[in-house]
């Protein structure tokens, strides 16, 4: 690969007008959209009239004005890029919160199963969640096991299978339907995190059968530090399943001021509390740029981005954990080095922006919709160079700070 081919495929790329539709400091390789998505261009202005015209002058009244529906309203937005119908996702809370109430809710539905499985290695925030929501009902347990160890680990006593479909260091993926089938066949239940997935790559909930899916909108979906995130149910579940952090918000009427709660229908009843509105002012603005693109086009451009990067590593000599067939993986290139800590920091000293994850993984995330092929390869060639001449090794890059 050299300059001019990475060109020659950035000419013939469909989506190359959207990078102008994001504001990209100069002199920067931004590859660490898998964490926190690039600033759509769109995002200040729509905050901006959230703050000063929404706010300041509508005052209260914009709740009525557009603000009160916003949680489906943008739910409805992201459920197309996750193969849902409008009505089955919402938007509020965090990605964390949202595993606590469908793990819950999950094993309320069935007392006679009690166990919730789950892949060791799996993100931290769904481990830890998982343990503290089987703490709330009583009986219940976490099992977690080696990924080779899953499908053995169903058993009639399986509440609820939870997995996160693109593995957040390697990349892997997880097959949606199958792995879901093979929930349905336990007789459990099977909650997807696609906190790496959704806007990486393509989701079918609808074709798969899926229960239950969480997800992150900061990352691919660039809604901003924080932008809240979705949750997912079935249609087929959305009258049995009830939200155990039962919230005013999720109330059939919320401004009945009842004592007792009733939970609203549909979707709504996975509210908790008041919507933070200018956090979703900044994701609904970054959610256009979706509706102009399709996800087949994202994942070819993302495989070719992948390629560029896998020669570059393999030409440094660094071992790639990611898996070569891009059916197989996310949107991200990960390589394990002892020095990756190291290498990480030698890297964004040359405005590369990758990130590090403990212990030993350089990731390098690719979002089709703001790289360029040239940029990439770019990317490669100070990777390349950082290695072969051990830039890496300067002392200032082995300091370590509070988020790699
Ligand atoms: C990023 C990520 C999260 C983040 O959860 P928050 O509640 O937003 O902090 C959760 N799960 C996975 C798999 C992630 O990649």
């Amino acid at each position: 690969m050299t300059r001019d081919d990475a060109r020659a495929l950035d000419a013939a790329d469909p989506l190359a007008p959207l990078h102008d539709r994001f504001d990209l400091p100069d002199g920067i390789l931004y590859l660490d959209g898998n964490s926190l998505g690039a600033l759509p261009r769109a995002v200040p202005a729509a905050l901006a009239d959230a703050a000063t015209r929404q706010w300041g002058e509508r005052l209260i009244r914009s709740w009525n004005e557009g603000w009160i529906d916003a949680p489906q309203r943008l739910g409805a937005r992201i459920a197309p890029l996750i193969g849902a119908a409008a009505d089955e996702v919402i938007v509020g809370d965090t990605t964390s919160t949202h595993l606590f109430k469908a793990i819950v809710a999950a094993l309320r539905h069935d007392p006679a199963r009690r166990t919730v499985v789950s892949e060791a290695g799996n993100f931290p925030t769904d481990l830890h969640i998982a343990e503290g929501a089987v703490a709330c009902v009583p009986g219940a347990r976490l099992r977690v096991v080696d990924r080779a160890a899953l499908a053995g680990a169903l058993d009639d006593d399986t509440a609820l299978l939870l997995l996160t479909h693109v593995h957040y260091k390697t990349a892997e993926r997880f097959d949606l339907a199958a792995w879901t089938a093979r929930a349905h066949a336990a007789g459990a239940l099977m909650l997807w995190d696609f906190s790496h997935s959704v806007g990486a790559v393509p989701l079918d909930v609808t074709a798969a059968q899926a229960d239950l899916a969480v997800g992150c909108t900061y990352k691919y979906l660039n809604g901003g530090p924080g932008a809240p995130a979705f949750l997912y149910v079935a249609r087929r579940h959305q009258e049995a399943l009830v939200n155990p952090v039962s919230g005013w918000m999720g109330h059939a009427e919320p401004f009945a001021f009842q004592d007792g709660y009733r939970p609203a229908a549909g979707m709504r009843r996975w509210l908790v509390g008041t919507p933070s509105i200018l956090a979703m002012a900044s994701l609904e603005a970054a959610l256009d740029l979706w509706a102009e693109v399709d996800m087949a086009t994202i994942a070819t451009k993302s495989a070719a981005l992948f390629d560029i990067l896998a020669q570059a590593g393999a030409a440094a000599g660094l071992s790639c954990v990611s898996p070569a067939d891009p059916a197989r993986r996310g949107s991200h290139i990960s390589f394990r080095a002892d020095y990756a800590y190291e290498l990480t920091q030698a890297l964004i000293a040359r405005g590369v922006i990758g990130d590090f994850r403990a212990p030993d993984v350089l990731r390098l995330g690719l979002t089709p919709l703001y790289l360029s092929h040239e940029d990439v390869w770019q990317a490669g060639e100070q990777l390349r160079d950082i290695v072969a001449t051990e830039t890496w090794r300067d002392p200032r890059f082995a300091e370590r700070q509070a988020v790699t």
